[in-house]
C-alpha cells in the first residue's frame, strides 16, 4: 500500500509518501480501506517527537479515519462504509468493562504508538468499527470522531454542563472548538467563543453568541461584560499557556475549567487564593469513552452535528496539510484523501 511515514522526527519534510507493507489480517481485527483521514494536533507532536515517548519508527500517524471494510474478520461484510473509534484499550480490565475505556492503563490513540490512517489500509480492533449511513460522506465522517468525542467528554461528562449555563469555548474555529460549540448549544447553554480575526464570523455561525479576538482582546473582560460581571460557568480550554490566565479569570464563582490539551505550551500558574475563594474546579479531560462516541454519532448521523471541514489534501501532500495546521490557518478539520 501507499502510506505517509516518517523514519525520523523533525519538520514536515520528514513525511514520506511511499510504499509500506499492507497490514496483515489477525483475529479480532478488521482491515479498512481508508477513504479519508483527518489531522489532529497530536499528529504534529508525534512528527516533531515527544519528551519521554518513544514512538516506533517508521511511523504512520492518523487517528480519524473513514473508509470501507476490506477484510471484516467475519464480523463486517467487505465494502461496509465505516468510521473508526480513535481510542484503543485492552477491553478486559475493570475500567474497560465499566465503560471507562479512556481510563484503561493500556489506553492509547489510533496512530500514536501504533500505525494509523495516513495510508491506503489500516488495521483496527473490531470494536473500533462504526458503520456509517449512506448519506454521510467519508470526508465529513473522518472529521467527526476525535474532536466530537473529546468535546462531548469535556462538556457532558466532566463539566456536567446544564441547560441555561454559560460556556466560553477557546479557539472556536479549531477542531475541538467547533465541536464544543455545537455540543454546548445542544445542551441548551449560552455559548461564547474566542477566535482569530479571520475566523470570527464562521465561529459565530456555528452558534456562538459573541466571539472575541483571542489575539487582541483580554477576552476575560469581554466575557465578564457579556455576563453582567459574573463570568461563565464553564471554560473549554485546549490552547494552554497562551490563554490560561485569561481563561481562569473568565470563570464565574463556582465555575469549572475543563482542559483537554495545551497546543501553545504546558506551563501554567494557578493563584490558589482564587481557586478556593472563588470555589473553582479545574478538570482534566482526555479523549472519551466508546459509549460517548456512539451517543454523539447518533446525533451526527441525524444531522444535529455537522463537523466543520476546512479543506482536503491529497495524501501525497500531507506535508502541506501539516504546515496549514501548524500555522493555525484552518477553520475546522483538515482531511487527507488517499
Ligand atoms: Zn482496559
Amino acid at each position: 500500500m501507499k502510506a505517509v511515514r516518517f523514519h525520523e522526527h523533525g519538520g514536515p519534510e520528514v513525511l514520506r509518501y511511499e510504499d509500506a507493507p499492507d497490514p496483515v489480517p489477525a483475529p479480532g481485527r478488521v482491515i479498512v480501506r481508508v477513504r479519508a483521514c483527518a489531522l489532529n494536533h497530536l499528529d504534529l507532536w508525534q512528527r516533531r517527537g515527544l519528551e519521554r515517548v518513544r514512538i516506533p519508527l517508521p511511523h504512520i500517524s492518523g487517528a480519524d479515519v473513514a473508509g470501507e471494510v476490506a477484510d471484516g474478520g467475519g464480523t463486517f461484510a467487505a465494502g461496509t462504509r465505516v468510521m473508526l473509534q480513535p481510542g484503543l484499550s485492552c477491553g478486559t480490565c475493570a475500567l474497560c468493562r465499566a465503560g471507562r475505556d479512556n481510563e484503561c492503563l493500556e489506553y492509547t490513540v489510533l496512530g500514536y504508538m501504533n500505525d494509523g490512517g495516513y495510508a491506503e489500509l489500516v488495521s483496527v480492533p473490531v470494536e473500533n468499527v462504526i458503520p456509517i449511513p449512506d448519506h454521510v460522506d467519508f470526508v465529513t465522517a473522518a472529521a467527526f470522531p476525535l474532536t466530537f468525542l473529546t468535546a462531548w467528554h469535556m462538556l457532558v461528562t466532566r463539566a456536567s454542563l446544564a441547560r441555561g449555563e454559560t460556556v466560553l469555548v477557546l479557539a472556536g474555529g479549531s477542531g475541538v472548538g467547533q465541536a464544543a460549540i455545537q455540543i454546548a448549544r445542544l445542551q441548551g447553554a449560552r455559548v461564547f467563543a474566542t477566535a482569530g480575526p479571520s475566523k470570527v464570523e464562521a465561529t459565530r455561525a456555528l452558534g456562538a453568541e459573541e466571539v472575541f479576538d483571542h489575539y487582541a482582546d483580554d477576552f476575560s473582560k469581554r466575557v465578564k461584560a457579556a455576563t453582567g460581571g459574573r463570568g461563565v460557568d464553564v471554560v473549554v480550554e485546549h490552547v494552554g499557556e497562551a490563554t490560561w490566565d485569561r481563561s481562569v479569570r473568565a470563570l464565574a464563582r463556582g465555575g469549572r475549567l475543563v482542559i483537554c490539551g495545551a497546543t501553545t505550551g504546558h506551563r501554567a500558574n494557578v493563584d490558589l487564593r482564587h481557586l478556593f475563594a472563588r470555589q473553582l474546579s479545574l478538570l482534566g479531560s482526555y479523549m472519551g469513552a466508546k459509549s460517548e462516541l456512539l451517543q454523539a454519532a447518533q446525533l451526527f448521523f441525524r444531522g444535529v452535528f455537522t463537523p466543520a471541514v476546512d479543506r482536503t489534501f491529497p495524501m501525497s501532500e500531507t506535508a502541506q496539510a501539516h504546515l496549514r495546521m501548524a500555522d493555525y490557518q484552518q477553520f475546522g478539520k483538515i482531511v487527507l484523501v488517499p
